[in-house]
């Protein structure tokens, strides 16, 4: 695998911090061509800088917001342009969301399911050209909680499942149409990055996993062409086990919070 990504030229989205920080720098050590992107260009700026010492033959960003109608194409543009063509996009970011009960705040929901969704159709169909060009893949970062719905976070659950539907039809189009573009869609349970331990750590005390592990397996399901990934392995079990015991689920869903009315 670390031969194939030498030289792999990739963009990955939501790189700034977390997950899509440490995807960054696996890819980076493989001797990738790195395009990262967020908003915040200073803190992307210091993981060009972290990429290129790690070993990455290329590392550039570009600033972009994805609740924007134009920026997703904008900074896919950018990467296809400047990498001379793209192998791997790996969509991976998300806009701040409450963790709370739902108060009935439909306009975050849409503003959220630009960013975490809309975003993701736009820059997909956008990187299809490159991706069939070089054989290439597009990897998705989605979650358990779009397989099963999880209180606190009504509007991320929704576009996780949006993200799970959109994500998988394509990939019965690109099958049936013998495209020879892969998607992966990687469904991630708890992971330890700042962003979630902050939401959760009054709520549960659900293990968390390392966010550069649940990196390199995201990496590694890509490369390998894979469908599907379940990080850590029990995702699997959860996700296979709610229709046939939807009791069992139901009561472990409201019971792993704290939560007094
Ligand atoms: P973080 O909150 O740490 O990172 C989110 C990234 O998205 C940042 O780089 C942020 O940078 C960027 N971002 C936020 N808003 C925008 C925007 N409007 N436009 C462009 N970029 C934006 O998230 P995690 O690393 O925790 O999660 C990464 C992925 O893993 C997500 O898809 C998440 O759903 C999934 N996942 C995470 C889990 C966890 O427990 N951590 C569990 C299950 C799935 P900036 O602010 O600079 O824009």
């Amino acid at each position: 695998m670390e031969e194939s990504l030498r030289g792999a030229r990739v963009l990955v989205t939501g790189a700034s911090t977390g997950i899509g920080e440490q995807i960054a720098y696996h890819y980076a050590t493989f001797g990738a061509q790195i395009v990262i992107t967020a908003r915040r260009e200073k803190v992307l700026q210091k993981v060009v800088e972290k990429c290129l010492s790690l070993g990455a033959q290329k590392a550039l960003y570009v600033a972009a917001d994805m609740a924007s109608d134009t920026e997703p194409e904008r900074a896919l543009d950018f990467a296809v342009e400047n990498l001379g063509g793209l192998d791997y996009l790996v969509l991976n970011h998300i806009g701040p969301s409450p963790f709370s009960m739902w108060d009935g705040d439909v306009e975050h929901t849409r503003w959220l399911m630009k960013v975490n969704f809309f975003s993701y159709a736009q820059m997909a169909w956008r990187a299809l050209a490159s991706l069939e060009q070089s054989n290439g893949a597009l990897v998705v970062v989605s979650s358990l909680l779009g397989k099963m719905p999880s209180p606190f976070v009504v509007p991320y659950t929704s576009t996780k499942f949006a993200l799970n539907g959109f994500f998988g039809a394509l990939h019965h189009e690109l099958m049936m149409k013998k495209s020879n573009v892969s998607i992966s869609i990687c469904t991630l349970g708890l992971i330890d990055t700042d962003a979630a331990m902050e939401k959760v750590r009054d709520y549960t005390n659900v293990p968390a996993y390392p966010a550069a592990d649940a990196a390199l397996n995201i990496i590694m399901t890509g490369a390998t062409r894979q469908p599907e990934l379940f990080y850590p392995w029990f995702t699997h079990i959860v996700t296979l086990s709610k229709d046939w015991f939807p009791f069992i689920t139901d009561y472990i869903m409201q019971n792993s919070y704290s939560y007094t009315p």
